[in-house]
């Protein structure tokens, strides 16, 4: 079995919230992304997806991704997609680094791999545990109250995981509008929901410890990412009995041996996206569950295709280490492909389905923007 092509697609996901507000004053309106689908000598097409968040989020851009699988095309025509670890070699020797870029075309193949045996892909990375997997909700920030409003309604929703963004800058109330923000959106938290206080590596430690110092005792939320460097983070972790997090940081190999050796975390966001795909994000899971880590199972964001990647690897993790999984395609409006999975009252689980389990549709895409063959 070989990949005999490959073709690219562009689309623009627009975000279904309006303006996405994240710390630093960074707004998103929509989010460009890269679908990719292979096709085999044998007939069997495969679909992988990368979009990053926005050029300034993490060092990731969604052009780079279609400059990165240019420079990897070539060397990918012939392999085999399901001796996934040879396929990531081969791209390691194309292209150094930007797993973003590798990311959409590993999926690709574990799809295609799936397909290939007849098997769902939670199946290939170790088995699916059969338990329902509570999604989490994405509370951009903005006005305290309004946060609570949409906490609220993800609550409606079956949603268990809730997400809140921090991270104002002074002139729009600095620390004492993010205390609220957290007191607000917490303020009706129920004994079984899970909340992460996310800073997406945009605050000061000394703004988060004063956030810290002025939220009301008792609150139960763990802290992830804050800060933009490992030192930071560090520091704020060494003077705060909140539990941390870190996902922007947690990027690859190295990072999640760091955070281990260092005593960094006290769990993971594993976003595959970032990290390169399905066979970075399987050993990444390993790492975490071998070091006493929860994970969370998150991508930068995507469509139904992103969702689906990030669900099979959720679906390997026991139940009493996984806190969720994000919903990426409840995160945009566009939808480019069914995924055959239950996803009902803030749960999901994955089906049989083999591969992704996804339909894609392709009058969304439109023509490639590169192919190779
Ligand atoms: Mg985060």
């Amino acid at each position: 079995m070989q990949i005999e092509s490959i073709d690219v697609y562009q689309v623009d996901l627009p975000y279904s919230g309006g303006v996405y507000h994240l710390s630093g004053g960074r707004t998103y309106s929509e989010f460009d992304a890269t679908v990719v689908r292979l096709v085999t000598d044998d007939g069997l097409e495969g679909w992988g997806e990368s979009t990053p968040f926005g050029p300034n989020y993490i060092a990731a851009h969604a052009r780079g991704v279609r400059a990165g699988i240019e420079e990897m095309a070539d060397s990918l025509l012939g392999c085999d997609p399901r001796h996934v670890d040879r396929v990531n070699e081969t791209m390691d020797r194309s292209l150094v680094g930007h797993n973003h870029a590798k990311t959409a075309i590993d999926v690709a193949c574990w799809d295609l791999f799936g397909k290939a045996v007849d098997m769902p892909v939670c199946d290939l990375l170790g088995g699916s545990t059969n338990a329902s997997m509570n999604l989490i909700s994405s509370i951009h920030a903005g006005d305290p109250e309004d946060m609570r409003q949409r906490v609220a309604e993800y609550r409606d929703r079956g949603y268990k995981g809730h997400s809140v963004k921090i991270g104002a800058p002074q002139s729009e109330g600095g620390p004492s509008l993010d205390a609220t923000r957290i007191e607000q959106a917490l303020a009706d938290a129920e004994n079984d929901e899970f909340y992460i206080v996310d800073g997406n590596g945009g605050l000061a430690a000394e703004h988060m410890l004063r956030v810290l110092n002025l939220v009301p005792s008792g609150l139960d939320f763990v802290l992830e990412n804050p800060c933009e460097t490992w030192r930071e983070n560090l520091s704020l972790r060494r003077r705060s009995n909140i539990p941390m997090f870190f996902d922007e940081l947690a990027d690859g190999d190295e990072a999640i041996i760091r955070a281990i050796a260092d005593d960094a975390v006290d769990g993971i966001g594993l976003k595959i996206s970032t990290s390169g795909g399905l066979t970075r994000g399987r050993r990444h899971r390993d790492m975490c569950l071998a070091a006493g880590l929860p994970v969370s199972v998150q991508a930068t964001t995507g469509s139904e295709i992103a969702f689906a990647a990030l669900a099979h690897l959720g679906q390997t993790v026991p139940p009493d280490m996984l806190r969720c999984v994000l919903d990426s395609s409840d995160m945009v409006t566009t939808q480019i492909a069914e995924f055959d999975a239950n996803v009902s009252n803030g749960e999901a689980t994955v089906s049989e389905t083999p591969g992704l389990g996804i339909q894609v549709d392709r009058s969304v895409l439109g023509e490639p923007t590169a192919s190779y063959s």
